[in-house]
């Protein structure tokens, strides 16, 4: 007897219709023959809902109490999708985060899950009952409620994948899987059968907001065997797992991440020790940095310019500002007029036409390129941010994924 974990997204179940949807989706596959562990997500904008209604409060929630409050929108979805199934004939329980046996850390709007005690669902699964989880919810040390962070139920879906062994872990969405661009951009884009992990972390990271990146990193470190589909069109999905076919196609996406922040720093002294101080000052305030370019500056200077995420710009300005006197920096400037385009691809360091082809395509649609990196799996440039939709179009046609 196998065991699945499904998990449905807001959208997925937004109302009663869709719940009934949902549950109908659940009990075939309990029909199959299959333990079903389900976790869901708040219905429709109800998360966004609560956090306005916090923010008519005050405009400085606190952790816990947001926390208290956001856990209750999976609560509603849970109960709501127990009773569906119930209606249709079939045993269900719901049980919220804890009753699951999440425990996490302290780190209230974004904690991490420490261990799931997994007793309690297996008794209802004995009891031949379908299982209904609260998505993206635990509870710390201090037995207080904690959440995982927007979008975390991916990652609570995973999680409970990865310690109840399932054979599966499917994520139901509202769309029909991963795409090689966003399919409302780009006409030509097709849904891809399979995705490495790496793969998608790379998609996801780039903006391809399809699966909270956690719950992939985890897949990867789990080995659990993830299918991305749609709840409304029942056809196959995109499976996201180690290893791939052999590929014909090398490119797997095109994607755009308009999230990006440029700093430039001027008259830096051209010797040992600079770029460690300008980074490891922004490792210190937990700001990544993403593509790095120095160049030679002026007189025996050099600057750099590097990337970081648009809400991190201020913080990273505002202590670099602090450094410039010491470190002899002229000029600190800052702008959001850019994005970031990246093809993902496995295989492609061996394959050296790739970038060649990227650029020439950039070239062709008269798009100038900022900032260039590469990695084994990706090949990324920033551009005027205006350019960015022209970009992806350019590149998607160019390697006719
Ligand atoms: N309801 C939460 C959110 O909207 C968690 C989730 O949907 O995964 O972010
Ligand atoms: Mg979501």
């Amino acid at each position: 007897m196998s065991l699945i974990v499904q998990k449905f997204g807001g959208s997925s179940v937004r109302d009663t219709e869709h719940l009934f949807n949902v549950a109908r989706i659940i009990t075939e596959t309990y029909d199959a023959g299959n333990d079903v562990v389900v976790v869901v997500s708040a219905q429709g904008d109800t998360t966004d809902d609560l956090i306005a209604k916090a923010y008519e409060i005050t405009n400085r929630p606190e952790g816990r109490e947001m926390d208290a409050l956001l856990a209750t929108g999976e609560q509603i979805s849970a109960s709501l999708l127990a009773m569906a199934i119930k209606k249709l004939g079939y045993r269900a329980i719901s049980l919220t985060g804890w009753q699951a046996g999440f425990l996490t850390d302290s780190n209230h709007n974004k904690a991490r899950i420490r261990r799931v005690n997994k007793e309690r669902i297996e008794n209802e699964l004995d009891k031949k009952n379908i299982v209904i989880v609260t998505g993206f919810q635990g509870l710390n040390r201090y037995d207080d409620i904690t959440t995982l962070g927007r979008g975390g139920s991916d990652t609570s879906a995973v999680a409970l994948a990865a310690v109840l062994k399932a054979n599966r872990c499917q994520i139901f969405t509202d769309v029909t899987g991963i795409y090689t661009a966003d399919p409302r951009l780009v006409k030509t884009a097709v849904k891809l059968d399979e995705i490495t992990y790496d793969e998608m972390l790379e998609l996801a990271s780039l903006g391809a907001q399809v699966l909270h990146n956690r719950s992939v990193e985890m897949a990867k470190k789990y080995n659990v065997k993830l299918e991305v589909l749609s709840s409304l069109e029942r056809v196959p999905g995109t499976v996201v797992k180690e290893v791939c076919k052999m590929e014909k196609m090398l490119i797997k996406g095109v994607a755009k991440d308009d999230n990006v922040a440029r700093i430039s720093l001027v008259g830096l002294p051209d010797k040992p020790g600079t770029a460690f101080r300008v980074f490891s000052l922004m490792a210190s305030h937990k700001i990544n940095v993403d593509i790095i370019l120095q160049s030679v500056g002026r007189e025996g200077t050099k600057d750099i310019t590097f990337t970081v995420a648009q809400k991190d710009r201020a913080e990273a300005v505002e202590a670099l500002e602090e450094i410039a006197p010491s470190l002899g920096i002229t000029k600190i400037a800052a702008d959001d007029d850019i994005t970031k385009v990246s093809i993902v691809g496995a295989g492609m360091e061996s394959n050296p036409g790739v970038a060649a082809r990227m650029f020439e395509a950039l070239g062709e649609a008269n798009i100038n390129i900022h900032m260039i990196s590469t990695s084994e799996i990706k090949i990324s440039v920033l551009i005027d941010k205006e350019l960015g939709e022209k970009a992806v179009i350019a590149i998607h046609n160019a390697f006719e994924v």
